[in-house]
């Protein structure tokens, strides 16, 4: 059994409260460990060492800040099978998933780093003569990071990589449920000599360490993914505070298939984005908007190769469809298969807690498929966040895309058809952040921006250079070397 501690300001400890939680496995059940839960006092000792080491870490030269970046993507390179098995067996993604997420950290490091020499602000023309005009990047000062289990690595790089390079100190909360690959990306930034202080890791529940980080006024900016219902939360307290917040949150998203569509294809990344980390991917493909010509041929098709799906645990190389998180989970998307049946969709498959469940077992949901929703079904607009899957037919892509578009939500969508125009139609009218042409929902590059519109975030992206704009503020600067008093505006017409 492990017993997984904080990292404040370069020492691992437990939390003086003396209390743990179980870590389990959600595909067995076992324990795996147990992590410190921390208290509001923690979060105060984070908050210091990061406001001191923050204090040195401005002025030290971006490319030497980078250094540490390359270190740590060279670290979790070595590391990825061993990273890639602990993610599986503490959160539950088969193990071809958990590889993918641990080398999108490492991607993630070499990309940050080689922000360490970029970093770009601009040189304008000033308008007056004999003076120069220019906007640098600076570091906003500590950043708190807040972030699910879903993704427990590759969102934790997201944040804390670009914070880093830009010269923030950082203040982390992982989810209850993930601290060991928390604990592993952290031990990556010690061994690779980042200065303490600049990364601090407090495990404990949101509502007291995730609520203190948004609370403490030692923290600048708040970084958030997660549900809407806490990232809403956290935006009114750190909206009242005047901290900056990134927040990125739920998905309601659609693949829709034309009656051009390359139907093989199509079923492929149905298949992967609806039930690949059991649908559990913010991403995650829970809408299927099929033209009314091929949706029973779409039907048949995905129903049989949903039967071919292996469930189990995820460090079997076999399995495709892994747990889902928890016991509650389990019920949650039980309580949604019910309300579908209430509603008047029809079941063709799942719809079920599979075999594989015990209480003191894993937690495995059935993959499942309804048709004939209709869109305003609770089914069809509510995030559901595990392998249910609802079709609905429509006779035009201007239906599909007013149905993809008339929900809460905005993160990612997708359009199989093989006619140009229609694809160009759709890549410019489909409302959300992120948009797949012949491809399922899933798939996100780290070098492009990552997040949504509406209902999923407020206007910042995750990963790509526009993240750097969470994690920095611009300054103007202008030097007049003309020895004179020149007054902008005045002097020069
Ligand atoms: P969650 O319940 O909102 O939790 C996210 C994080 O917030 C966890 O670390 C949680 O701590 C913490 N938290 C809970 N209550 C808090 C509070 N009152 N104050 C501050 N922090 C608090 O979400 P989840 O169930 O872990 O993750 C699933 C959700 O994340 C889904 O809605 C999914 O769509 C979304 N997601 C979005 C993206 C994206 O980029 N758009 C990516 C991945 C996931 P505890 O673990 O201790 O509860
Ligand atoms: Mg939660």
């Amino acid at each position: 059994m492990k017993t997984i501690v904080n990292y404040i300001n370069g020492e691992w400890k437990a939390s003086s409260s003396g209390k743990f939680e179980a870590v389990r496995n959600p595909a067995t059940g076992e324990t795996l460990g147990e992590v410190t839960q921390s208290t509001k006092e923690e979060v105060d000792l984070a908050v210091q060492a990061a406001v001191a080491a923050q204090k040195l870490w401005r002025l030290v030269p971006a490319p030497e800040r980078a250094d540490v970046l390359y270190k740590v993507a060279h670290l979790l390179k070595e590391r990825k099978e061993e990273l890639a098995r602990i993610l599986t067996s503490e959160m539950g993604k088969v193990i071809a998933e958990a590889r993918g997420e641990v080398q999108e950290a490492i991607d993630m490091a070499y990309y940050m780093a080689g922000e360490g020499r970029r970093l770009f602000g601009d040189t304008v023309p000033s308008e007056l003569r004999d003076k120069f005009a220019m906007s640098i990047r600076v570091p906003v000062g500590v950043a708190g990071l807040i972030t699910p289990w879903n993704f427990p690595i590759a969102i934790a790089s997201w944040k804390s990589l670009p914070a880093l390079v830009a010269g923030n100190a950082v203040v982390w909360k992982p989810a209850t449920e993930t601290p060991m690959i928390a604990a592993e990306f952290v031990k990556a930034y010690e061994d690779a000599g980042l200065p303490k202080g600049l990364v601090n890791l407090v495990h404990g529940s949101g509502s007291v360490v995730g609520s203190a980080i948004v609370d403490h006024p030692g923290i600048d900016l708040i970084s958030f993914t997660g549900s809407n219902e806490v990232g809403k939360r956290i935006n009114e307290r750190a909206g009242a505070l005047l901290k900056r917040t990134s927040l990125e949150m739920g998905g309601k998203n659609a693949v829709i298939v034309m009656d051009d569509a390359d139907l093989e294809l199509a079923v492929d990344g149905i298949l992967w984005s609806a039930y690949g980390t059991s649908g559990q991917r913010c991403t995650a493909c829970s809408r299927v908007i099929a033209h009314a010509s091929v949706k029973e041929e779409l039907e048949r098709r995905l129903l049989e190769r949903i039967a071919r799906l292996k469930l189990g645990n995820g460090l079997d190389e076999s399995v495709q469809v892994g747990p889902v998180i928890n016991r509650a989970s389990l019920e949650r998307i039980d309580g949604y298969v019910r309300l579908g049946l209430e509603e008047g969709a029809k079941l063709l498959c799942g719809g079920r807690i599979a075999a594989e469940s015990g209480p003191e077992e894993g937690h495995f949901y059935a993959p499942t498929l309804f048709t004939d929703v209709q869109p305003e079904m609770r089914i069809a607009s509510e995030e559901i966040f595990g392998p249910v899957v609802s079709i609905i037919s429509v006779h035009s892509l201007e239906d599909a895309v007013a149905i993809n578009n008339a929900v809460a939500f905005g993160l990612s969508s997708s359009i199989f058809t093989r006619d140009i125009n229609r694809a160009y139609r759709a890549m410019r009218d489909l409302d959300t952040g992120i948009v797949y042409v012949n491809a399922g929902t899933t798939g996100a590059e780290i070098h492009l921006p990552f997040g949504g519109t509406k209902g999923t975030g407020n206007g910042h992206r995750d990963s790509g250079v526009a993240s750097l704009d969470v994690y920095t503020e611009w300054k103007s600067i202008y030097v007049d070397y003309s020895g004179k008093l020149q007054r902008a505006q005045i002097d020069n017409y």
